[in-house]
């Protein structure tokens, strides 16, 4: 299906019942590689909003969850990263088995970012679990990312908490961009 959101063109890359599929398979994954434990899971916004949602219910091992927030900035579509010193981060996960939910992975500094700053809170584990990855666009191997979601070419992508231009979060499929 095709969509315009603000000035682009963007057609149906992976449907909500795909994802709905995937979202279920890694779940049955965090349920048995966590089933010792209680995972801390932290979902990084705006972006995995949904997928953090989503994903959350498929996990039925004892968790907590806690949101954190990056300042990376990406107003375009291309990749350009800007962030603040400290990460938006209230609670103390020092000791803990700690679960990085991600919406999109594309040359990975900002998981690189993250998971730096995390490691100097000193959990016992980090693993990051992320709904997309441009594998042809990654900058540096990311050895925490574990689960991830579907891999896509290098193209833009929007729907299901990613955004052009703060639009399209809504949206339940993932739409790429037309060129
Ligand atoms: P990276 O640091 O890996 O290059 O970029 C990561 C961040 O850039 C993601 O968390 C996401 O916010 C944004 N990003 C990367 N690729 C895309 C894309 O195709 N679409 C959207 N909407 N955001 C993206």
């Amino acid at each position: 299906m095709k969509k315009q959101i603000a000035d682009l063109g963007f057609e149906t890359l992976i449907t909500a019942d795909k994802i709905e599929e995937r979202v279920k398979a890694i779940g049955v994954q965090i349920n048995e590689d966590f089933k010792d434990t209680v995972p801390l899971i932290i979902g990084v916004l705006n972006g995995g909003f949904l997928f953090t949602a989503d994903l959350i219910k498929q996990v039925t091992i004892p968790c907590e969850i806690n949101f954190t927030k990056l300042a990376s900035y990406y107003g375009g579509t291309t990749s350009t990263l800007k962030i603040r010193e400290d990460i938006d981060l209230s609670i103390d996960i020092k000791g803990r088995d700690v679960l990085i939910i991600e919406d999109i992975v594309d040359t990975g500094n900002t998981a690189h970012y993250l998971i730096e700053k995390l490691k100097l809170k000193e959990p016992a584990s980090l693993t990051m679990c992320s709904l997309l990855l441009k594998p042809a666009a990654l900058q540096k191997k990311i050895e925490e990312l574990k689960y991830i979601g579907f891999e896509i070419g290098n193209e833009f992508v929007v729907g299901y908490g990613l955004d052009y231009k703060e639009m399209g979060r809504n949206l339940a499929d993932i739409y790429k961009k037309v060129n």
